[in-house]
């Protein structure tokens, strides 16, 4: 779903550079359990063996501070389980992340209050992240009240403000989340986020459980909140015409991996990997280049056996021997413009 009619372009100026997220060569494995059949089948002499699937592959990015980084890919690509891992609530099985030069996870652990204050998550559907039992000033004001961010006396006042920042009336404190529109449920996921002052935001297709028109709106805020508060931002989203607007870069994710990143308008102008132009060729308003590219083809595959070499060649119109066998490095192609494609070779 787009939401472009009513989004102004919201990139602001010029970005402050300074490095504040550090993604160094992060995988992430989930192993797959064998069930009741399988262990038996494997006490019995089977060869049969837990599976496992690579959702994030060796993954290196670097978020400036201030910058809105939007994190593009299809369902399955691993954007939400990289997100996770940002936000602490995934450790990587390896590689290294920063926040601000201090490790976000040491030991398997988050490694600081600070830093997990500081990077908070909003997520696709308000609803099931929001617990029906508790009121709305509860949900609000109960991670600062313990965290001391706040006192028992002024809660209230801190948690009207917070509401007032996010567009929501005050008088609506002591209602449960079911008395609220999606939209609005959207916002208290967005006041809960705030309300522990955080530096960073992981926006997991956080708007695409809304209506087109609540979209924009949703869309706004986030960009007002950036200009007001300092926020940085990851945007991860399926939709590439949903980070146009806002995002100061694009990362393009396929099956685990980085294949492309570049200043948005770089992306649009001119996409560099074939993945890249496939995801162009479905944003609906671009006409030219819908006939200038061809469409993804397929599903994507598995990721507990991707294919080969370039992960993206059984798809690929592009496709030589060599990408099925050899897996082509993430290069810099141009300043500040990287593609991992052997085309380019
Ligand atoms: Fe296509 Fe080969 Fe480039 Fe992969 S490396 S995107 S298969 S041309």
């Amino acid at each position: 779903m787009t939401a472009q009619p009513d989004i102004a372009n919201l990139r602001a100026a010029p970005v402050e550079r300074r490095p504040i997220l550090e993604a160094r060569d992060v995988s992430k494995r989930f192993v797959k359990r064998l069930d009741l059949a399988g262990r038996i089948a494997r006490r019995l002499g089977s060869s049969i063996r837990e599976e496992t699937v690579h959702a994030v592959d060796g993954v290196n990015l670097t978020v400036g501070a201030g910058e809105v980084v939007g994190l593009v890919g299809e369902s399955g690509c691993g954007k939400s389980t990289f997100g996770r891992m940002v936000a602490g609530i995934l450790p990587p099985t390896e590689g290294s992340l920063a926040f601000d030069g201090k490790p976000v996870w040491q030991g398997g652990k988050v490694a600081g209050h600070d830093t997990a204050l500081a990077i908070q998550m909003i997520f696709q559907d308000p609803f099931a992240s929001l617990d029906p039992r508790m009121r709305v000033e509860e949900i609000i004001g109960e991670a600062p009240l313990v965290h001391g961010m706040v006192g028992r006396k002024g809660l209230a006042d801190y948690v009207a403000e917070t509401m007032l920042r996010v567009g929501l009336d005050p008088d609506f404190r002591r209602r449960y989340p079911h008395q609220f529109s999606g939209g609005q449920r959207q916002r208290i996921g967005i006041a809960r986020a705030l309300a522990v002052k955080p530096r960073f935001l992981v926006c997991d297709e956080a708007i695409a459980a809304l209506d087109v028109s609540i979209q924009a709106q949703v869309i706004n805020l986030f960009m007002d909140l950036r200009a007001d508060l300092d926020l940085t931002y990851l945007f991860i989203s399926h939709d590439l015409s949903v980070v146009e607007h806002i995002a100061d870069r694009v990362v393009i994710m396929y099956l685990g991996r980085v294949v492309e990143v570049a200043a948005t308008e770089d992306i649009f102008d001119a996409p560099n990997h074939p993945y890249t132009q496939a995801l162009l060729s479905e944003v609906p308003r671009i006409e030219l280049r819908r006939r200038q590219y061809q469409p993804v083809k397929g599903e994507i595959p598995s990721p507990l056996d991707p294919p080969s070499g370039c992960h993206f060649h059984p798809r690929c119109p592009h496709a030589t021997e060599r990408c099925r066998i050899e897996r082509p490095a993430l290069k810099e192609i141009a300043p500040d413009r990287w593609s991992a494609c052997h085309l380019n070779d």
